[in-house]
C-alpha cells in the first residue's frame, strides 16, 4: 500500500459488481475498504433466478450476505456508510499521495455521510442507481448525460463514461457499475471482476511490474497437476526469463529481479495440495452453511443425517436439557 493513502482502493457500493471488483483486489494483496450504504438495484430484485450456482434461486437478502462475507474473508474492510463525495487529494496537502518510491501518486479523499474521510489511491465506483458523488471529479459533461422525459430534464449517470475494463479519462478512478453490464446481476458481477483485475494490473505496474508481467489471472491449482520440474523454484525463475526476455524492461537489471521474485511468489502460491483442498472444501461448506436457515438444513438433510453428523455427546447433554439453547427446567419435570 502507499505510504501516504488510507487504502490502496476504496470501492463505493458492495452490490455485485462492487463485491466481485473488492474481492479480486484484495486477493492480490491491495488494501481495501467497500463502503456500501444506500439505494440497492439489488435489494429490490423479488428472488434471484438467474445467477449460477443456486438451483432454486436465493433470496437477495442471503446473496449479499454472502457477498459481504466473501470480501472481509479476502481481506476487505465493508464499512456500512453512504458516500457523499470523492475528490481529488491535494498535491502538495497532507493528504497528498505518494508510493513507495517516492515518487507523487494522485489519490483521492472518500467523504462518507458518517464516518471520517478515507484516502485512497484507487477508486471503484460501483453503485447502478449512484454516481452524483463522483460530480466535479472529472468532465461532468463527459461523466453526465441530460435528457428530457416528460418535459423535464434528467441528468444520469453515463453508462458508457468508463472503458469495458472501467478504466476513465480520471487516472485511478474506475467504474464498474453503472455500466451497460448493469442489467443483471451476473452481469454486473462479470464487470466488477473485470475491474477489479485491472486495477490489480495497474497497482503491480505502479510498483515498477511491466503491463505483459502485470496481468494476473487468479486461479487456484492442484499441484499434482505440476510435474517434478516445477517443485524447483529455478525452473519458475527460467520461465519468467524465457516469457518476459524481450520486453521493456532490462533482464540484468534489479527492477527485472525484485518483479521475477514477486511473480513466481504469485505464481506458485496458486498451488495447493490434497490436504489444503480439502480443507478449503470443508471451510467453505461450513462458510455455507453459517448463512443457511437451520430448518432448511434439517428439511433438506433429514433429522438422522443431522443427529449423525453431531457430536454424541452434545447430542446427549442437549437431550438432558443442559445445552445452551435448552431453556429453564422446573424441579422434578426432567
Ligand atoms: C425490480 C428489479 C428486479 C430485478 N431482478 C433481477 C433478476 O431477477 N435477475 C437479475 O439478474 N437482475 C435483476 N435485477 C437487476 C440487478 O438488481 C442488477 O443487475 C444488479 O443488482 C446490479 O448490481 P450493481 O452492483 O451494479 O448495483 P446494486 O445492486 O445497486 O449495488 C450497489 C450497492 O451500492 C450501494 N450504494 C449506492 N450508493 C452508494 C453510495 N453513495 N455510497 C455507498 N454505497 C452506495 C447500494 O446500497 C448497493 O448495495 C433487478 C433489478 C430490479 C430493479
Amino acid at each position: 500500500m502507499s505510504d501516504a493513502a488510507d487504502r490502496d482502493v476504496v470501492v463505493v457500493g458492495g452490490g455485485p459488481a462492487g463485491c466481485a471488483a473488492a474481492v479480486f483486489a484484495a486477493r492480490d494483496g491491495l488494501d481495501v475498504a467497500v463502503f456500501d450504504r444506500g439505494r440497492s438495484s439489488l435489494a429490490r430484485c423479488a428472488h434471484l433466478e438467474n445467477y449460477p450456482g443456486f438451483p432454486a434461486g436465493i433470496d437477495v437478502g442471503t446473496l449479499a450476505d454472502l457477498m459481504r462475507a466473501q470480501a472481509e474473508r479476502a481481506g476487505c474492510a465493508v464499512v456500512v456508510d453512504l458516500v457523499e463525495s470523492v475528490e481529488r487529494s491535494e498535491a502538495d496537502g497532507e493528504r497528498s499521495g505518494v508510493d513507495t518510491d517516492g515518487r507523487e501518486a494522485e489519490g483521492f479523499v472518500v467523504t462518507p455521510q458518517e464516518g471520517a474521510p478515507v484516502t485512497a489511491r484507487r477508486v471503484i465506483a460501483a453503485t447502478r442507481y449512484d454516481g452524483e458523488y463522483l460530480r466535479g471529479l472529472g468532465d461532468d459533461d463527459a461523466m453526465f448525460e441530460v435528457h428530457d422525459h416528460a418535459g423535464e430534464t434528467h441528468e444520469h449517470f453515463d453508462r458508457e463514461y468508463a472503458d469495458r475494463d472501467g478504466t476513465t479519462p480520471v487516472d485511478g478512478l474506475y467504474v464498474a457499475s453503472p455500466s451497460d453490464a448493469d442489467r443483471q446481476a451476473i452481469t454486473a458481477a462479470g464487470r466488477g471482476a473485470r475491474v477489479g483485475k485491472r486495477v490489480v494490473a495497474d497497482a503491480r505496474v505502479d510498483d515498477g511490474w511491466w503491463p505483459a508481467a502485470a496481468e494476473r489471472v487468479d486461479w487456484v491449482r492442484r499441484d499434482a497437476e505440476l510435474d517434478d520440474e516445477w517443485a524447483d523454484r529455478d525452473r519458475w525463475a527460467e520461465w519468467f526469463d524465457a516469457e518476459h526476455a524481450d520486453g521493456p524492461v532490462d533482464p540484468d537489471s534489479e527492477r527485472f529481479a525484485r518483479v521475477r521474485e514477486a511473480a513466481v511468489d504469485a505464481a506458485r502460491s496458486a498451488y495447493v495440495d490434497a490436504d489444503e483442498e480439502e480443507a478449503r472444501a470443508a471451510a467453505g461448506h461450513r462458510a455455507l452453511a453459517a448463512h443457511l436457515d437451520p430448518e432448511a438444513v434439517v428439511d433438506a438433510h433429514g433429522t438422522d443425517a443431522l443427529l449423525d453428523a453431531m457430536d454424541d455427546e452434545a447430542v446427549a447433554t442437549y437431550a438432558a436439557g443442559d445445552g445452551p439453547n435448552a431453556g429453564p427446567v422446573e424441579e422434578g419435570t426432567r
